[in-house]
């Protein structure tokens, strides 16, 4: 399997608890490189952009609200089979259904307050982090 990248976001929720360090840590230690990292503010339209996918599902006001209410660490990561194994790493989306161990078993409160974003496609990926980096913020 090829070195590839996949993007993340510590969200909101992470970030007002004080978890920053904890979940770089971790990440760090399950062998991504950070290509790229900043801490940063989603305005509405971002967050709309950012989800449209979501936009038609019930919770997509929520979602944005939470996502813009405070700011997020984005960042770009690179590692051996990255999508999928950022996945593993962070666990279901309800943190309810994660399995130990995982990012989101570990920091994340709800369904809706999961801690963490993780793209789910190589195509994803490129998108998300080219939505939140210039190819100058990337190492
Ligand atoms: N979400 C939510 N309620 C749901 C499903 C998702 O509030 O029933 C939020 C949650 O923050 C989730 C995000 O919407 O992380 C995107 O949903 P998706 O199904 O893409 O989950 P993910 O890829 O983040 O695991
Ligand atoms: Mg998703």
């Amino acid at each position: 399997m090829a070195t590839n990248r996949t993007f993340t976001m510590l969200k909101p929720d992470a970030v007002e608890k004080g978890h920053i360090g904890a979940i770089l840590e971790k990440i760090n230690a399950s062998g991504f490189r950070i290509v790229a990292l900043k801490l940063t503010q989603m305005t509405k339209a971002d967050a709309e952009t950012f989800y449209a996918v979501h936009n038609e599902r019930p919770f997509f006001g929520e979602l944005v609200e939470y996502m813009t209410r405070g700011p997020v660490v984005a960042a770009v990561l690179e590692k051996e089979n990255a999508v999928e194994d950022f996945r593993t790493l962070i666990g279901a989306t309800n943190p309810a259904d994660a399995a130990d161990g995982t990012i989101r078993k570990l920091y994340a409160a709800s369904i809706g307050e999961n801690a963490v974003h993780g793209s789910d496609s190589d195509e994803n990926a490129a998108i998300e982090g080219a939505f939140h980096f210039s190819g100058r913020e990337m190492f």
